[in-house]
């Protein structure tokens, strides 16, 4: 390979970092311009005329994704594969220093990984084996600190509790936890970078050796290194090696999972003649989506400070959408990505980001309806979530006692002390008398052979769908769904949690509220189901519709954090009003703000040709209505930057100003409707006109009945009348 050849398609500042003489050195430049790209052709480079090892060189990325493809990349580059090179995560790496020195770092050899939800289990069982009140000390909460604990390098005995009853407490129960993991040889993720570091501290000859090893370490999307992996990359890094870090903190999104951006001062601070590199030209984004994106970054204070610009065309202006409702937000959404696939583009070359996971509900379904493939990244579908299948599982013994599915799935979710030998016994017996678990319980309990703690546990969860189901019979739909998901237990279980995951469970839950609300029964299956057993049916259909492979022309869908560091011709942004993004939560936490608005850089930054960016004026919110505002990032874009859509299906939607919501009166076209109007339907009863598209016999409307919620119904056969 001819050198030029690793500097061609580089501009001059790029050339710069990649040719740079052996040092350390830190790339800082905003999104698009070709950081890892930068980091890729270095690495080639100190391949090819440094004459470095690929066994000599550490990499470090983001995702697992994004490792792979910088492999892919670089092996491209050279023309041969490198096994020998480390390129991985944080946690990857760590990992795999673990497996290779198991013995020093006090691990027996066959040490397993402990899951989140692994985790979970076990400091609750340590919480009860401590005889502690779980009410008072909610496990999720214990996981939280612990985690927060190691992330921050702290064993227990080192953290100061200035004799306060429940920090000593907390204290305790992590080093109960501890002592449970080292005994059976198990390693949660925080433990994995905690071990690896403390395996180098505590073993001079071993770090030497790899710091010799190690000639070269290069690390992407340095803004959200948290405490502990910043320590290690400091104890690799002697004199004799050098390390290059890129980075961009405008993109530092990770700081409620303990990230800190300061990372990059502290690094400018600790290394030895650090140059500094920025790059200026991005190369990924159209002239509009840039500077509407350097505007609203430039709504936050304390910047390193950077400017983007790109000799790139103007491009498109970025179009922003009111939807009058969720809804019709995402059938937009959908119609826009249909012409775009009508244009001749390829699926995969659109993505949808939100904020949310609990968003992709209205998105996917709107995408089935059309028949669009679509692929969830970094999550699962909506009706694949375990919370879900939880509810769901109620839902269906409440409708059916005897699905032991369901049965199994939630009979101790949550706790009800029923341990697998209680199960085990109803088991055999169901097996033996061909029996549904529900009836087998019945009958342990009557047989005596289930006594004390255990028959009365397993009596009172029968009581309990029992008691669900009777309830369930003077109610419609979506008041089932609350009944089971609070009556269960299981809304209080997740409320009782902490952190980001047990949040985005209740959304889930209370967004499963919604799709009862919203659930519109087949007409050809309104004489023989009942609005639950067709929503089941619906569910469970939904759920086992395989999701489009990863080799197959699907849409890309997915949060705008798992979003960081990918590009996409056309990005849609869903869901941008106050009170989603920035998210709710935002108000109460300093710095919380500033970390939205980068979220929103983010996300904005992944377009290359086209934006849109989304909004509803209301949203049925966790069951509710909630009735919001275009987003002040919205706001922030400058005005020649944006173009406001309008459907021309939606012929008679009021023409109205970009951020203020819909207040017309206009009657549709021969209707006699108008929105906003109130109306009487012999079946749902009262309601409000939403939203009305296409004209004569296929005329809809879309009402949003007090008790059965939004609906589209068709005009011809509605017989609506006026109240
Ligand atoms: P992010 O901050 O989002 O991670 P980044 O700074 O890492 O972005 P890259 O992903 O490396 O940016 O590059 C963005 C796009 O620009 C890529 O498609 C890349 O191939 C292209 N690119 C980068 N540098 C050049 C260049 N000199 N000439 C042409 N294209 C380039
Ligand atoms: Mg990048």
């Amino acid at each position: 390979m001819d050198v030029s050849e690793l500097l061609d398609d580089l501009n001059q500042k790029q050339r710069e970092a990649v040719g740079a003489p052996a040092g350390n050195m830190l790339v800082l430049a905003g999104a698009g311009s070709g950081k890892t790209r930068v980091l890729v052709h270095r690495i080639a480079w100190l391949m090819h005329v440094e004459n470095i090892a690929p066994f000599s060189i550490l990499a470090v990325t983001f995702t697992n994704k994004a490792a792979r493809e910088m492999r892919g990349r670089i092996e491209a580059l050279m023309g041969r594969p490198l096994n020998s090179m480390w390129i991985g995560t944080f946690h990857g790496l760590a990992h795999r220093l673990l497996r290779s020195h198991a013995q020093e770092a006090k691990l027996p050899d066959n040490f397993q990984i402990l899951d989140s939800d692994d985790q979970y289990r076990l400091v609750k069982r340590i919480i009860k084996s401590l005889n502690m009140d779980e009410k008072q000390w909610p496990p999720k909460q214990l996981q939280w600190y612990i985690n927060g604990q190691k992330d921050e390098g702290l064993r227990p005995h080192q953290i100061e509790t200035h004799g306060d009853h429940t920090q000593q407490k907390m204290r305790d129960i992590y080093q109960a936890y501890q002592a449970a993991c080292d005994r059976s040889g198990l390693v949660d993720f925080a433990e994995i970078l905690l071990r690896a570091h403390e395996l180098l501290v505590n073993n001079p000859d071993l770090l030497a050796n790899y710091q010799r090893r190690f000639r070269a370490i290069l690390v992407d999307e340095f803004q959200d290194t948290n405490n502990i992996q910043y320590a290690w990359l400091r104890l690799l890094c002697s004199q004799d090696n050098h390390i290059m870090i890129v980075g961009d903190d405008d993109q530092s999104i990770y700081g409620w999972r303990g990230a800190n951006v300061e990372n990059i001062q502290h690094f400018l601070h600790d290394y030895n003649n650090v140059s500094t590199i920025r790059l200026e030209q991005n190369y990924r984004s159209t002239a509009t989506i840039l500077k509407a994106a350097n505007a609203v970054i430039d709504h936050n204070q304390g910047r390193l400070g950077k400017e983007l610009w790109t000799d790139g065309s103007k491009g498109d202006p970025i179009s922003v959408y009111a939807g009058f409702n969720e809804l019709d937000e995402a059938r937009f959404i959908v119609s826009q990505i249909q012409d775009w696939q009508q244009q001749g583009n390829p699926l995969q070359e659109c993505a949808i980001l939100y904020r949310n996971n609990a968003q992709s509900r209205v998105l996917e379904e709107a995408l089935l309806q059309q028949a669009i493939p679509y692929r969830i990244y970094g999550g699962l579908r909506f009706f694949e979530r375990q919370e879900i299948k939880d509810a769901l599982s109620y839902l269906r013994l409440i409708y059916f006692p005897h699905d032991d599915a369901a049965f199994e799935r939630v009979v101790n979710t949550p706790s009800r002390g029923l341990g697998d030998k209680t199960l085990g016994i109803v088991r055999n017996h169901a097996r033996e008398y061909d029996l549904s678990m529900w009836q087998a319980a019945s009958q342990c309990v009557e047989q005596g052979l289930l006594k004390g703690r255990a028959a009365n546990a397993v009596t009172a969860f029968r009581s309990l769908i029992t008691e669900l189901s009777d309830q369930a019979e003077h109610q419609v739909l979506d008041e089932q769904a609350k009944t089971a998901i609070h009556g269960s237990g299981l809304y209080a279980m997740y409320q009782a949690e902490k952190g980001e995951k047990a949040q985005a469970r209740i959304e889930n839950l209370e967004e499963l509220v919604s799709a009862c609300k919203q659930f519109e029964i087949p007409v050809e299956e309104e004489e023989e189901l009942t609005p639950l057993a067709a929503f089941l049916a619906h569910a469970s259909l939904e759920a086992g519709e395989t999701q489009a492979d990863s080799h197959q022309d699907c849409v890309q869908m997915m949060t705008i954090h798992t979003a960081k560091g990918l590009e996409f011709p056309l990005v849609v942004l869903a869901g941008v009003e106050e009170g989603m993004f920035p998210s709710q939560l935002t108000h109460d936490e300093p710095g919380r703000m500033e970390e939205e608005r980068r979220l929103c850089y983010v996300g904005m930054t992944r377009a290359m040709k086209k934006l849109f960016i989304t909004y509803a004026e209301s949203r049925r919110l966790y069951g509710q209505d909630k009735y919001h505002t275009a987003s002040r990032f919205i706001k922030e874009i400058p005005d020649d930057c944006v173009e406001e859509v309008r459907l021309k299906s939606t012929l008679s939607r009021p023409v109205h100003n970009r951020f203020s919501p819909a207040t017309s009166h206009e009657a549709f076209e021969g209707s006699g409707f108008t929105l906003g109007q109130r109306v009487r339907h012999r079946k749902f009863g009262d309601g409000v006109v939403l939203n009305y598209e296409g004209s004569g016999e296929h005329a809809r409307v879309q009402v949003n009945f007090d008790d059965f919620g939004a609906k589209w119904l068709v005009l011809s056969f509605a017989k609506l009348e006026p109240v």
